[in-house]
């Protein structure tokens, strides 16, 4: 939880501002009342100019961000969507939002979509594909554009949990037709609730824009009220608070990436020669968000055994395999028991890769405040709980 680890004055300075400045936590209108101060649209253009794309749009949580990208893409009932059997279950919950079928694709040891699987779950019914970066680490683009090129099908970045890292010398999210950030409690930065889409193509910004106004096409020569509009939405718009946290964390961004990135690297080194673990694969030669470090040991059993130990040592895991049922397919029964084809089966069947790999993983928290001390202290509490489930 990196941004929220650095949430401090900063960020206070930056609410009391918007409440000395007029109190208008509305992004539109009242500009005398405002100083003609708009924090959201600040916040969307220094998160555009920051990762490179053109448009960028604040709304208010990342769910809503990737539903956007997907409307934006033509996504409709009766539609296929590919993404991964490793995600947060928001990344699917946004496909069925629209009624488009979510259909589950392999990850590889990369812990990411896996591009031999995905070429495999395209149909002449796909309309879009969903890699996410899961844990800061980016998936294997160059692939996954190959194939979504040859069959003509748009890519959305998940990027929810990336946001700031890199895939060669391109930020995750920039790489696709859309990409989407999260900046809720538990992502690189943090607004409480929030979410961003980025992209460079303008049709995809306005319907993203207008659907999430209620189809307001914010033209300048007409008040509010008496606004044009060419299709109806829903309401996913950002406060002013979000714009004004969001600048204040965004300041932070590249601090917490450095230091990160120094953290894991640290834990990294002393754990990769241990012969009872092997590490994630990471595609990318640089540039992870590194909020998290990921290893896998030999089965099940195991994992679950190591993370009790860790955590009653004083080592929490992050997620894998805390928290595996909201982030693995292969245990949505509520979802996808709703299609015959899924019905009463045990789903980690379906996904058997994918399962081999969560199910043996370990993911610890990396954070941006660690002392060098607690590092040696994490470094020496996994090295001592692997040596007891050996026994
Ligand atoms: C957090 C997250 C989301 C959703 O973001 P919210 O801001 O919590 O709605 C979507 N996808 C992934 C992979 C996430 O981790």
């Amino acid at each position: 939880m990196p941004g929220y680890e650095l949430i401090g004055e900063e960020e206070k300075q930056a609410v009391i501002e918007v409440f000395e400045k007029g109190g208008v936590l509305y992004r539109y209108g009242l500009n005398d009342k405002r100083q003609n101060i708009f924090r959201v649209d600040e916040f969307e253009k220094k998160v555009a100019e920051k990762v490179g794309s053109k448009y960028c749009l604040c709304v208010c949580n990342g769910t809503a961000a990737v539903k956007l990208g997907l409307i934006a893409l033509g996504v409709k009932a009766g539609d296929e969507v590919i993404t991964q059997s490793f995600t947060f279950v928001a990344t699917v919950e946004a496909i069925l939002e629209l009624g488009a079928k979510p259909v589950i694709c392999e990850i590889d040891k990369t812990l990411n979509m896996d591009p031999i699987d995905l070429e495999k779950k395209i149909t002449n019914k796909t309309k879009a594909i969903i890699p996410v970066h899961m844990a800061g680490v980016s998936a294997k683009m160059d692939e996954i554009m190959a194939i979504a090129k040859k069959y003509k099908i748009p890519v959305l970045e998940d990027s929810c949990q990336a946001m700031g890292a890199k895939y060669d010398d391109k930020y995750l999210g920039t790489i696709g037709a859309v990409g989407a950030y999260s900046l809720d409690i538990g992502k690189i930065i943090t607004t409480g609730e929030g979410g961003l889409l980025v992209t460079d193509d303008q049709k995809i910004f306005q319907i993203a824009r207008e659907y999430s106004d209620h189809g307001h096409e914010c033209n300048p020569n007409l008040p509010r009220g008496e606004d044009t509009r060419t299709i109806w939405g829903f309401n996913y718009k950002a406060t002013e608070l979000h714009g004004a946290i969001g600048l204040a964390q965004l300041k932070k961004l590249d601090y917490i990436l450095e230091k990160q990135r120094a953290n894991k690297k640290k834990l990294k080194e002393e754990l990769e020669n241990i012969s009872e673990i092997e590490m994630r694969e990471i595609p990318s030669k640089c540039c992870e968000a590194a909020d998290t470090l990921i290893f896998f040991v030999d089965s099940k059993e195991k994992a679950s055994k190591l993370a009790k130990i860790m955590v009653s040592k004083g080592v929490g895991t992050k997620n894998l395999p805390d928290a595996i049922n909201w982030h693995f397919a292969g245990t949505w029964t509520h979802i996808f028991y709703s299609y015959p084809e899924y019905s009463g089966r045990n789903l980690e069947e379906f996904w058997p890769q994918s399962t081999s790999y969560l199910r043996r993983a370990v993911a610890i928290p990396i954070m941006v405040n660690m002392t060098e001390e607690r590092i040696k202290e994490v470094v020496k509490i996994i090295k001592n709980s692997i040596k007891e489930v050996k026994v």
